[in-house]
């Protein structure tokens, strides 16, 4: 757990979190300012800094983290869905633990890419 990290105290329950699946190593809530109608976040447990760094320092963990959002998805009614992992402030990255949103319903053309 790293010290001043809301995902981590998150895990930790020491702050609510709106929590949609939990796997061995990691844990989906949704996220508390919505962009699109499904917007989840799944989080690994362990505290990385971002989602390169998750699957160097731990590469199972990194491809638990990936399943989990078919699964998140699925629950939500949705088999076709966008991933988004902002890496690095000037890229919009804020919370610095590792994280994938995980938007669902969304108008793909209003997509940047
Ligand atoms: P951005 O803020 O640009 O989306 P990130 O990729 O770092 O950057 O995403 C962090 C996400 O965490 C944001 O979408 C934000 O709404 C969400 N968030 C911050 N605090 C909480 C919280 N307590 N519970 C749920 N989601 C949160």
């Amino acid at each position: 757990m790293a010290a001043d990290c809301i995902f981590c105290k998150i895990i930790a329950g020491e702050i609510p979190a709106d929590v949609v699946a939990e796997s061995e190593h990691t844990i989906a809530f949704r996220d508390i300012n919505p962009k699109a109608p499904v917007h989840v976040l799944v989080v690994p447990k362990v505290h990385e800094p971002d989602a390169a760094a998750l699957a160097s320092a731990e590469p199972a963990i990194a491809a638990e983290l990936l399943a989990q959002t078919r699964v998140v998805a699925s629950q939500e009614g949705y088999e076709d869905y966008n991933l988004v992992f902002n890496t690095g402030a000037e890229a919009g990255q804020t919370v610095f633990h590792a994280h994938v949103h995980v938007l669902a319903g969304v108008d793909v053309s209003k997509l940047f890419l």
